[in-house]
């Protein structure tokens, strides 16, 4: 079989993000076109979003909420992608604070994203060690948390942090239940 074959199987005939039957294509994820494990089987509405982001309609991806808990390696990571694109909107990042996966799989989903590859920023704490997206940290300092009117004391642990890829000196994770930016510079990483 090749590998649109398998994928198709693999998918039963259906987009693996959205579930549509239309115009379906093999993508590889990054350049990988002979492995199928690093295919994804795309619909034609999905695969020109994910070309051009500047198409990317928000709302067609909700469809992730379903298919981000897909058993296929490469799937997750087209999700979590896309997911981390659209954190601003609110959902995604929702979304991606439930959404596990395999620390390989982490590993890849990062390593293409642009908060890997294009920025080559790195987030440090205040003892200059590397942080990563999952990581917990404590904080060094009681923050004033503008807007939300509650000060996060010294020591607070914040857990599953994810990285300001624009902004190395920033990274977001909820605390009280409220998702805040914190500055490295005041978190120390735990473990
Ligand atoms: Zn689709």
């Amino acid at each position: 079989m090749n590998i649109e074959q398998i994928l198709r199987e693999r998918a039963g005939e259906q987009c693996e993000l959205c579930g549509s039957s239309e115009n379906l294509v093999t993508t590889a994820v990054d350049d990988d076109k002979d492995d199928a494990n690093k295919c994804v089987l795309t619909c034609g509405v999905c695969i020109e979003q994910i070309k051009n982001p500047e198409l990317i309609e928000p709302n067609h991806w909700r469809c992730l909420n379903d298919s981000m808990w897909s058993q296929v390696g490469a799937v997750q990571v087209v999700a979590w992608r896309m997911l981390n694109n659209l954190r601003s909107e609110g959902w995604p990042q929702d979304l991606l604070d439930i959404l596990y996966l395999d620390e390989e799989i982490q590993a890849w989903a990062e390593v293409g994203s642009q908060a890997g590859a294009e920025s080559g920023l790195k987030h440090i704490d205040c003892n200059g060690a590397i942080l990563s997206t999952g990581d917990t940290v404590t904080l060094t300092k009681d923050l004033t948390v503008k807007g939300a009117n509650f000060t996060a004391k010294r020591g607070t642990a914040v857990r599953n942090i994810s990285l300001v890829f624009d902004n190395e000196s920033q990274i977001e994770g909820r605390i009280n239940g409220q998702r805040i930016v914190i500055l490295t510079k005041f978190v120390k990483k735990s473990g």
